[in-house]
């Protein structure tokens, strides 16, 4: 559908006194709600009351539209306003302007202009035909609101990169400098096509009403009126801003402010989808409806009748908490029941409750191991692992990701107590560890194995119990933990082992004898999906049979998978933004499917993660596959 585009162009004034002045591209549908915004905005402005407001609509054609994607944002912190022209004008240097310090030292001086100073990269004249009047860039806006009529509100940050995003793309433009003229804000920023937005904290002195643009350019003068009207009347839409306050350095936290300012210039600020009601196969999100791909409800047993039946039951009967620890006051029937099924389920002597997955990786590295340790981690391994690392004092050595030479090797050169421990499904990549190996490993070396189930159990082996049955192995290691949040549909994890290793846990795992017991509802929703899970393996069946077909349809597109053995299907695209627009592009189609990036994994090793449920039907995976080959070209 061709999209039907309306620029509006509101100016206020008093008299001959300017007040204040802004301008949109939106959709036709939101130009009411745009109009409101922008009249409350004419009416109410720190300059005065208005005399008068003119509001113009224009019809935008589709073939005079082009989209950019913002520039990158970085922050230079700096001491003071002396440091902070200094960066500028290294900065400017940098893009071959020689003699920068002229241009930066024309910029702090510069006061009152509406338009933009245009200088000659080399002979520093003023190129702009009115000098007073300047060089006013116009028709520009940020992509998002003009398709989702998302922000009415003045947002500076966003209307910055918008129209250092347009100057920088300006053919002949070398780079643009900027310091706002409001006494109250110091920083300012250098952007170029090459160096992006690099915002700068200190520019002036608080206080001082100095300061303006500059478009820094080198061509003919042919050259030169082409760029005024490009940067005049070529409507540019400007992609991937997120509004953000700018800093002003008023609160105490205000350094948080730079600080998600540059995870959203990296592209790795996070944002939160709202689901609305059932959670399977399809959601209901504010965009509307989405096939989930995105979910750890691989068996799909979350919003099965019987489960949240068995849920409500224990709420109902135990109450909506357990009260308290379970040393103390908060060792319930359903939380007794769950581990003796757990056990049973894993093939252990004993299993003990965590209130998450994460709680239970986290207390039992940190009871298992002293600074007196040497744990040996994949490179791969969950962060709740590295931080249970982290938090036991002891040495970490890394080794490669599934590498048992490696791992054979680093044992060989670290001898002493420890412990061994790997993820069984790794949650990024989907593939399965090498448990023979790495019980050979463990029993050559003397150190107790810790495995994380969490997104093996209910998916590996054909019954669901995990890892050892995958592998058709008695041996297991010593230490088993899991999560009752994927596959069984519920919250919470646990450690399954030896009878003493439960004991051991009962008493030194922190996570587990400070936190108020697991809800009893969690407990028994876990409980019902355990007895699920064993009742009809053809659950287990139909997941592998899901993953066998999706995997062979993508590679009917060239998309490679590598270990199909888990409900997790990595598509690496390598680039943070890539990864993050395949991603939306999905969502605006009807595919829920998570972009993950750093620090999740590694950098430029960001990728598209879909993870499959035992109930998505063939053709919902057959759309799927398309829909992601298209998006990923
Ligand atoms: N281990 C792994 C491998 C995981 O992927 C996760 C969940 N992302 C956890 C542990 C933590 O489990 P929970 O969500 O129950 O805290």
């Amino acid at each position: 559908m061709t999209r039907r585009l309306f620029s509006i162009k509101m100016r206020a004034s008093r008299g001959e006194k300017h007040i204040s002045g802004a301008e949109r591209i939106v959709e036709a549908a939101s130009l009411g709600r745009f109009t409101d915004a922008l009249l409350e905005r004419a009416m109410h402005h720190a300059n005065g009351e208005p005399d008068f407001v003119n509001l113009k609509f224009e019809a935008v054609a589709p073939n005079n539209i082009i989209e950019f994607d913002a520039l990158k944002v970085r922050t230079v912190e700096v001491a003071s306003a002396a440091d902070g022209l200094a960066e500028m004008s290294r900065l400017l240097g940098s893009l071959g302007v020689s003699n920068p310090e002229k241009a930066v030292t024309l910029l702090s001086n510069l006061s009152n202009m509406r338009g933009a100073a245009m200088l000659d990269a080399d002979s520093f004249e003023r190129l702009e035909p009115d000098c007073e009047r300047g060089v006013r860039v116009t028709n520009l806006d940020d992509s998002e609101s003009a398709q989702k009529g998302a922000s009415c509100v003045k947002n500076h940050y966003a209307e910055a990169i918008v129209l250092a995003t347009k100057v920088a793309n300006a053919p002949g433009i070398v780079a643009e400098l900027c310091i706002s003229d409001d006494p109250d804000y110091v920083t300012g920023y250098i952007a170029s096509k090459e160096l992006g937005y690099v915002r700068i904290t200190k520019l002036k002195e608080a206080g001082s009403p100095k300061g303006g643009r500059i478009f820094v350019f080198r061509g003919t003068p042919e050259e030169k009126l082409s760029t005024i009207d490009f940067l005049q009347k070529q409507c540019v839409l400007v992609r991937g801003i997120k509004p953000v306050a700018p800093a002003k350095h008023t609160s105490r936290v205000d350094h948080l402010k730079d600080e998600l300012c540059e995870l959203r210039g990296d592209h790795l600020f996070r944002e939160m989808v709202a689901v609305h009601g059932e959670v399977g196969t399809h959601v209901s999100t504010d965009d509307g409806d989405k096939l989930m791909l995105a979910s750890n409800n691989y068996l799909d047993l979350a919003f099965h009748p019987e489960v949240r039946q068995a849920a409500a039951d224990a709420a109902l009967r135990y109450g909506a908490g357990s009260s308290g620890a379970r040393l103390v006051s908060g060792n319930l029937e359903p939380h007794r029941r769950l581990e003796e099924k757990l056990a049973e389920f894993k093939g252990c002597e004993k299993a003990m409750l965590f209130n998450t997955g994460y709680m239970a990786n986290l207390g039992c590295i940190q009871a298992l191991c002293t600074e007196d340790d040497t744990i040996f981690s994949d490179e791969l391994n969950h962060a709740s692992i590295i931080d249970g690392c982290r938090l036991s004092r002891a040495r970490v050595v890394v080794y490669r990701h599934n590498d048992m030479a490696d791992l054979e090797n680093k044992l060989a050169a670290n001898p002493g107590r420890g412990l061994i421990v790997s993820d069984a499904v790794f949650s990024m990549d989907g593939d399965v560890a090498p448990l023979p190996e790495l019980l050979r490993l463990s029993r050559r070396a003397g150190l107790p194995l810790m495995l994380d189930e969490a997104h093996s159990t209910g998916v590996l082996g054909k019954r669901g119990h995990g890892i050892c049955e995958f592998f058709g192995c008695d041996e297991k290691p010593e230490i088993m933990i899991g999560t009752l949040s994927k596959a069984l549909g519920a919250e919470g994890g646990f450690v399954c082992g030896s009878r003493e290793l439960i004991d051991f846990m009962r008493n030194k795992a922190r996570s587990f004898i400070f936190s108020t017991a697991l809800a009893p509802s969690a407990c028994a929703a876990a409980q019902k999906s355990l007895e699920i899970i064993e009742r009809e393996p053809e659950r287990v069946a139909a997941l592998h049979e899901n993953v066998r077909f999706f995997s062979g349809e993508l590679a009917g597109y060239g998309i490679k998978t590598q270990d199909t053995s888990s409900a997790i299907i990595p598509i690496v695209v390598g680039d943070e933004e890539t990864a993050l627009a395949a991603s939306r592009k999905l969502f605006e189609r009807g595919f829920f499917v998570s972009a993950i990036r750093f620090p999740t994994v590694k950098r430029r090793a960001a990728r598209l993660r879909v993870a499959l449920m035992a109930t998505h039907t063939s053709e919902e995976l057959t759309q799927a596959a398309q829909a992601i080959a298209d998006v990923i070209g």
